[in-house]
């Protein structure tokens, strides 16, 4: 310990936030939480000091194996190296600036972005501090979609049952689930939900009143739900026939999640639009709206959007690591092979109905509603995973999670799991 002066106590030379927090057990801080933090999100299930790759540290000093990555957050991990040395090299010469300015890392992640979806030409990136955002900006897009027939506006948006884009008032209307919805209705109008995964529902549902179909290629908050083949080809060819935009939301599956840069990559289309953000800054907060060719690229004029902190230096610069890190460590590899081990891992073990997803999005079902006590047992021994339904855990780890590490899950998993049933 040295000191900086008038600054307190530092570490190695370099200041601790804890000189501001202070510090405590683990029960302590949750108190602490109780008496400041607003009840939105329950109790949490641990107070986090500390990671390094795919490990993370709680406050009593357990250690465990992260395999939620701050749900599809950590592309590579806690800690990464390179990742943090680009934040804090930019942090400390450029932080932020207004947007009647520009920066470097701001224009090299668009160029990036649209050269790793291979955008067409006309094709341009908007900047957003989250997925919410990314998917308000899409809305305004598609409010901007032109006219239907007779000139009237084009008012309808179609998402799918089971579909999560988000907790602002724009997104939640495009969000299914009633028990985020309905504290808050009315909401922005005009947003159908149809059945999942349902191709002549899709085309029942579009013709030239309908702005845009927002879709997950795999619904992550229903439970690691994929579109079946050959549907997003189909809403292609539907919106493209009435007028209407298509609108992926990615923010869960890009990012090399499914050990390809997007997870729609496989369909063979050009969507008019993607958001991004959860895996994007690779622990940093940035999401984005791509928007595909000249004429969708240009729906949102001058003045139409804006954000403060919207692709902001340091979260571009953050992205913009984490995109090489990815690309230079041979990440979609990993994710491939490590994705593959732990699918066929989970498939054979006892208890164990269905697997689903692809690459590190992973959802499977158990044989009885124990997914939340799994998620207690797993934390008494140190593994982090999530239940997004009463028998569904959904598996989203860091994409450079080893073999050895997941199969170190696979090995605990049976015990797992009758701990969950002998103390439901
Ligand atoms: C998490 C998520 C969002 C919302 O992102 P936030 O950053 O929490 O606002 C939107 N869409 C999908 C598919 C998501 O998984």
């Amino acid at each position: 310990m040295n000191e900086t002066p008038g600054a307190g106590p530092t570490v190695d030379g370099a200041p601790k936030a804890s000189v501001m927090t202070g510090t405590g057990s683990g029960a302590e801080w949750l108190t602490r939480y109780s008496t400041s933090l607003m009840g939105v999100f329950g109790t949490p299930q641990r107070v986090l000091v500390r990671g390094a790759g795919c490990l993370v540290w709680d406050a009593d000093g357990k250690e465990y194996l992260d395999l939620l990555g701050g749900i599809a957050v950590n592309a590579l991990g806690h800690a990464h190296p390179f990742v943090t040395s680009v934040i804090a090299s930019q942090l400390a010469t450029l932080g932020h600036v207004s947007n009647f300015f520009t920066s470097p890392t701001q224009i090299a992640l668009a160029e990036k972005l649209l050269a790793l979806t291979h955008a067409p030409a006309g094709s341009k990136v908007f900047f957003t501090n989250s997925g919410t955002e990314a998917n308000e900006a899409a809305f305004k897009l598609a409010r901007r979609n032109g006219t239907g027939p007779a000139g009237a506006p084009r008012t309808k948006i179609i998402a799918l049952e089971g579909a999560f884009h988000g907790r602002t008032m724009g997104a939640l209307a495009l969000t299914a689930k009633e028990a985020y919805r309905a504290p808050f209705e009315p909401l922005p109008g005009g947003v159908v939900h149809i059945p999942f995964g349902d191709v002549a529902a899709l085309e029942a549902a579009i013709d030239e009143t309908v702005a845009a179909v927002f879709l997950e290629p795999i619904q992550g908050e229903a439970g690691v739900r994929p579109l079946p083949a050959g549907y997003l080809r189909a809403a292609r060819e539907a919106t493209t026939k009435a007028g209407a935009l298509l609108i992926l939301d990615e923010v869960q599956t890009g990012i090399g999640r499914t050990g390809k840069w997007l997870a729609s990559e496989d369909a063979g289309i050009v969507p008019d639009s993607i958001t991004l953000a959860k895996g994007l800054g690779g622990g940093f907060p940035i999401g984005a709206l791509i928007t595909f060719g000249e004429r969708v690229s240009s729906l949102l004029g001058a003045g139409q959007h804006g954000t403060t902190f919207g692709g902001n230096p340091v979260a571009t610069a953050a992205a913009l690591a984490t995109l090489h890190a990815i690309e230079s460590q041979r990440v979609l590899e990993n994710v491939a092979t490590v994705g593959d081990y732990l699918r066929s891992g989970l498939a054979a073990v006892d208890g164990v109905t269905e697997v689903r997803g692809a690459g590190l999005l992973i959802g499977f079902d158990l044989d009885a509603d124990v997914a939340p006590a799994v998620v207690n047992a797993g934390l008494e021994s140190g593994f982090i995973v999530n239940s997004p339904g009463p028998r569904t855990i959904r598996l989203a780890p860091p994409l450079v999670l080893t073999t050895d590490q997941a199969g170190a899950f696979l090995a605990a998993l049976p015990a797992l799991l009758q701990t969950a049933k002998d103390t439901q």
